[in-house]
């Protein structure tokens, strides 16, 4: 049959013709390397779907090497598992997707259309190309849209520079299986006769190779989006202290320059509260030390719940944090330091058994608007909020004490 479609090639197709047999195993090859490095290199317990996504590319390359042996087993044998092998890796892929984001196996999705492509497959007669490009193109199309419609529903990471990738190119796949699919209903002559060796047939040709290109660049956007996850994290990690969960001193430093720009670019007034609590060394020396890290994991909880979200909150060193308030006058500031002075007052931390009353002494300083004094300089506020926490201390723990005044004078000259 083969021999006889290759007497009725039109001529454009004979002169376009690539060989087939070469390209379909070259594909097989790339896909197949590309399976194995990504096995061998993804981490071993790692629930980020690197793993799936090989086996789907192993897949893709066990499909793709059947189509190039077409002819040499029975036909039935060759496109039965070719297309059985590419839909179970569209499943494979929405699994790799799901395990992603964290979310269970979608077995409806993987099997249904495994089973459609089976039942295709069984009732279409071999010879009826068309009808099997038809229906086969429906069912992979129906898969990319599931793929797209994963990925979409993923907002930790849509409309990334790798999640435009990989979406991208999982919607041109569902253009070009469809335009396939079409031109199959559409009678056209490219897609009336099979792919294979003997018969050159550029524009499904074309189309094959479009497919396997925008497969592979959707592979590579897959690889991106697990990789700028963990870049993500990492960043996060480095941001942030590890008892606490709140921002480490080196992060809040990073903040606290950027926030005093922003407010010397729009003339407005950033207030920064410094807590430090009250003897705490006595409930380390009483209780021990782990009760004395959860008594600051307790404490930063009780402030944080009490911050707005323009807020900036931080662990400034062992026992002491920092509060960063954009567009706060003096006034504002002290308001909030005594309510927050008062709920953890008013607030006994469970230390194992018992219950323990802990104290905070705050100390504030205001950068007003238009200071140009302080504009420049985190340090200038970190110092006046550390002399009135130093203050606040003298005077007996346990109170808010302001050293705004500083900043105010040299407004008054500048
Ligand atoms: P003051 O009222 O003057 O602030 O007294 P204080 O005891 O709170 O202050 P001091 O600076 O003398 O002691 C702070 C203690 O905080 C000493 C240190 O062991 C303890 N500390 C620092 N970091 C941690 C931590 O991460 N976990 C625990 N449990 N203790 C810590
Ligand atoms: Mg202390
Ligand atoms: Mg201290």
């Amino acid at each position: 049959m083969d021999i006889r479609a290759a007497r009725t090639v039109p001529r454009k197709d004979r002169l376009m013709a690539l060989d087939n047999l070469t390209l379909l195993f070259s594909l097989a090859l790339i896909s197949g390397l590309m399976a194995a490095s990504l096995a061998v290199t993804s981490s071993k317990g790692g629930r980020d779907g690197l793993r799936l996504w090989a086996i789907a590319l192993a897949l893709e390359s066990l499909a793709w090497s059947l189509v190039a042996l077409r002819g040499q087993l029975p036909l039935v044998v060759t496109m039965l598992f070719a297309n059985l092998s590419l839909v179970a890796a569209q499943g494979v892929k929405l699994a790799a997707i799901h395990e992603f984001r964290g979310l269970r196996w979608p077995r409806l999705s993987f099997l249904l259309p495994l089973a459609a492509m089976l039942a295709l497959m069984l009732v279409l007669e071999a010879d009826d190309v068309r009808a099997r490009i038809f229906c086969s193109s429906l069912v992979f199309a129906a898969q990319m849209a599931l793929l797209a419609r994963a990925l979409y529903q993923d907002d930790t990471t849509r409309g990334g520079r790798a999640w435009w990738l990989i979406y991208g190119a999982t919607l041109l796949l569902l253009l070009a299986l469809s335009f396939r699919a079409a031109m199959a209903l559409a009678s056209a002559e490219s897609f009336s006769t099979p792919l294979s060796q003997h018969a050159p047939n550029t524009v499904q040709l074309m189309v094959f190779v479009s497919v396997v290109a925008l497969d592979l660049l959707g592979a590579l956007g897959f690889i991106l989006l697990v990789k700028e996850r963990i870049e993500r994290a990492v960043q996060r990690q480095a941001m942030t202290d590890g008892l606490t969960g709140i921002f480490n001193r080196r992060a809040f430093m990073e903040r606290a320059k950027r926030e005093l720009a922003i407010a010397r670019r729009k003339r407005q007034p950033l207030a920064l509260l410094m807590l430090d609590i009250d003897h705490f060394k006595r409930i380390n020396d009483t209780y021990g030390h782990a009760a004395g890290d959860a008594a600051l994991v307790e404490i930063s909880r009780l402030v944080g719940k009490r911050l707005r979200q323009q807020d900036t909150f931080g662990r400034y060193g062992g026992e002491e944090f920092c509060i960063l308030l954009p567009d706060t006058e003096e006034q504002g500031a002290l308001t909030l330091a005594e309510a927050l002075r008062q709920a953890v007052e008013a607030t006994p931390l469970s230390v194992g058994k018992e219950q323990i009353g802990v104290t905070l002494s705050i100390g504030v300083g205001v950068c007003h608007a238009g200071c140009a004094a302080c504009a420049g300089d985190v340090s200038k506020l970190l110092n006046d909020a550390d002399r009135a926490l130093y203050q606040s201390k003298a005077q007996g723990r346990n109170r808010t004490v302001s050293l705004a005044l500083h900043c105010e004078a040299e407004s008054a000259t500048a």
